[in-house]
């Protein structure tokens, strides 16, 4: 195998591969390296959710741009990414509705399709929820969800039209680099050489950070989820739902199951090689109680199955994205728990950024790992609290 290439990748999950992707449409032939294999990291676990509603102006801007792709991904990309519409919903108490009505206005100044609606609206668009613990909710009639590995699948086999390798079973152990350059990565499949090397290796990436001295304050993030058989009087569906009230989000599936996730009590810190097969031991009775709060036929349901991912996240809960250390070295990492559905766009701005020296699609300067260092996290103008607590 020809071991060099212009662009090394660390990691075949959404950023890696879009990131892929993106460089082969700038005439770039990038080598991406996985140490198992596509999507086995955080993507392949993502619960896949696509909206725009952030309460940080550059995140929604980046999820818009995503969104382009997810509506045409056969046009754009080609193949499936699985997008599903079923419309967004988002619920916040009552003390964050002015923070609401107010981040809906930046949407909508994006050019988002977001509006506000009356608990009674919400009634009609899912008569089978509770709708008397907020005041006023943010609808997004086009979002919804997509599949994750799906998503990496098409858009790494169109990277690999183009000129792409993708090596999986290919662990990176040290980051090469002469005169503070890099100039490849040594892995066990031997050493693969290229000017440039991209960290994309979602809560790995502080190790792979480590590899050049550069401390990378992305944490691991462990993040339950479960998947409930629908009782047939919730009706054939029902909108995505971030549900701030009751501290969870949920979405349909198809099969006639609803995923659930919970935004509190997700460790940080654990090994990102720890066991995502199993739930934590009280998280089904925690995760069923709140969506019956919310959906109270809900108690007629079934569990049909609950697993665990691990991501990586960082202090201000927002993705590090640029460069970093030595010469040729960049980040692509700290994603958070919400970083799927900015992919397509991280991926294009970071192959601007490569390729350019600079982002076009989305200005991504405030994601700069230095703003660690400055004292300049990253929050929203009209800030919910954080959404993992
Ligand atoms: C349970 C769960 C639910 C989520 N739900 C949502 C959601 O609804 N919507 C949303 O937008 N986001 C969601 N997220 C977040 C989103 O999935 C992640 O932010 C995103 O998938 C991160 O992608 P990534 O490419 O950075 O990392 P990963 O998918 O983790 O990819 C990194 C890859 O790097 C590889 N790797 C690591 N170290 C090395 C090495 N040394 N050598 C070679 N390869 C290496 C890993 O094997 C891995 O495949 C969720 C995350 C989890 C865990």
């Amino acid at each position: 195998m020809n071991q060099q290439a212009d662009v090394i990748i660390i990691g075949g999950g959404i950023h890696g591969a879009s990131l892929a992707y993106h460089l082969t449409r700038m005439g770039v032939r990038p080598f991406i390296l996985e140490r198992h294999f596509t999507a086995s990291g955080a993507t392949g676990r993502s619960s896949g959710l696509v909206r725009m509603h952030y309460d940080l102006e550059p995140e929604s801007r980046l999820a818009w741009a995503s969104f382009a792709y997810f509506r045409n991904w056969a046009d754009v990309v080609g193949g499936d990414c699985g997008f599903t519409r079923t419309g967004f919903l988002q619920f916040v108490e009552p003390a964050y509705s002015d923070q609401l009505r107010a981040n809906v206005a930046m949407h909508q100044q994006i050019g988002i399709p977001s509006l506000l609606i009356t608990p009674d609206d919400v009634a009609r668009l899912a008569p089978s929820f509770v709708t008397d613990d907020f005041e006023v909710a943010a609808y997004e009639p086009e979002s919804g969800y997509a599949d994750p590995s799906a998503t990496v699948t098409s858009f790494l086999a169109a990277a690999r039209q183009s000129g792409a390798t993708l090596v999986q079973e290919c662990e990176v152990t040290a980051v090469l680099s002469t005169d503070s350059r890099v100039t490849g990565v040594r892995t066990s499949k031997g050493d693969f050489h290229a000017p440039i090397v991209v960290n994309a290796a979602g809560p790995w990436a502080r190790r792979v950070g480590e590899m050049v001295g550069l401390d990378v304050p992305v944490d691991t993030w462990r993040h339950d989820t479960l998947f409930i058989r629908r009782p047939t009087a919730v009706g054939p569906s029902h909108p995505t739902v971030i549900d701030m009230a009751n501290s969870m989000y949920f979405r349909p599936e198809t099969g006639g199951l609803t995923l659930v996730g919970l935004e509190d009590n997700n460790p940080i810190g654990l090994s990102p090689d720890g066991d995502a097969e199993h739930a934590a031991p009280d998280f089904v009775d925690r995760a069923v109680d709140r969506i019956c709060r919310r959906i109270p036929q809900m108690e007629e349901g079934s569990l049909h199955s609950a697993h665990s991912g691990f991501d990586g996240i960082t202090p201000d809960q927002r993705a590090i994205l640029g460069a970093a250390g030595p010469e040729g070295f960049y980040l692509a990492c700290g994603f958070s728990g919400t970083g799927f559905k900015i992919g397509p766009a991280v991926g294009a701005c970071m192959a601007e950024l490569i390729v350019n020296g600079r982002a076009q699609t989305v200005d991504i300067t405030p994601f700069s790992l230095d703003r660690f260092s400055s004292g300049q996290l990253l929050k929203g103008d009209h800030a919910y609290a954080n959404v993992w607590h």
